[in-house]
């Protein structure tokens, strides 16, 4: 159905769009708001260079890593040493503030505004910032949760006190045997709740979430509704991407907004309806 993609704007175009967007997002009576990594990386969230270098630059001299990512999943011999990595790398992703205020500056754009957030991120940002919890639905779990690794059940847990206990306790790259963390229900190893594979834990809170999601969407439907994509790319469009697309193209009273730095574009079939910003998100919203 979406065959052909356009909209790779110059800087002049922007401008005109941006004033679009200010528009759309006055009139709208409906804000759905699509957000992916780009969001986060536009807060500061970087995963290589200097802050990669602040926090992992002994893992980085011992394996050769250039960014968090690949030391993450790196097939370390001992789970000492995983949850070394793995705690520091939730406590700066997960506990630590993002940077750069972006967050903040789109929840002052909608805080007024009838909202929900759907959301690939798992890094909890948007809770940080303040948006109502009962409006967004993290879809591919939470750096502050652990899981069984099986998994036996379908159960979450908070990390943030063990992964601060870690964070504390680790020396030479290691946590002390005693705090890698267990099942409390058949004593495998805890893992993220991370969609990686099917053994993600879809708990109670993410049912609630998506049937919250499901429910908000039906009972707009026909208004005039701005879908507000964010820094989505191609890893998982089927999330996001797409299904806004397909909105768009049934509503004739919805716009679709693309802001993403470097991928800001839309298919014809809802060009007519559509707002594309190829530049630095918060940037963007500044100029709101
Ligand atoms: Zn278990």
């Amino acid at each position: 159905m979406f065959s052909k993609i356009t909209g790779r704007f110059t800087e002049d175009k922007d401008t005109k769009e941006i004033k679009r967007l200010r528009e759309t997002l006055e009139e709208a009576d409906v804000i759905v708001i699509g957000a992916g990594a780009g969001l986060s990386t536009s807060a500061g969230f970087t995963y290589a260079g200097e802050r990669f270098r602040a926090h992992f630059a002994d893992f980085a001299a011992k394996y050769g890593f250039a960014d968090m990512y690949s030391g993450g999943f790196f097939p370390y011999d001992t789970l000492e040493e995983y949850w070394a990595y793995w705690s520091r790398y939730i406590y700066i992703n997960r506990y630590m503030d993002a940077p750069k205020s972006v967050y903040e500056k789109l929840l002052e754009l909608v805080r007024d505004k009838d909202y929900f957030v759907i959301t690939t991120n798992v890094d909890h940002c948007f809770q940080k910032a303040g948006f109502d919890k009962k409006r967004l639905f993290y879809t591919q779990g939470d750096y502050g949760l652990f899981q069984c690794s099986e998994p036996c059940c379908q159960e979450t847990y908070d990390n943030e006190e063990i992964i601060s206990e870690m964070l504390q306790q680790q020396k030479d790259m290691r946590i002390p045997t005693e705090l890698i963390p267990h099942c409390p229900h058949c004593g495998k190893p805890m893992t993220m709740n991370l969609r990686a594979d099917d053994t993600f834990v879809q708990d109670e809170g993410w049912h609630r979430a998506a049937e919250r999601y499901e429910n908000f969407l039906r009972t707009r439907d026909g208004l005039k509704t701005l879908y507000l994509e964010l820094g989505v790319g191609y890893n998982t469009p089927g999330i996001i991407k797409y299904p806004f697309w397909q909105m768009t193209l049934k509503n004739y009273r919805s716009t679709y907004a693309c802001l993403n730095y470097g991928q800001a574009e839309c298919p014809n079939e809802i060009r007519s309806q559509a707002i594309c910003i190829n530049s630095d998100i918060g940037e963007a919203l500044e100029r709101i």
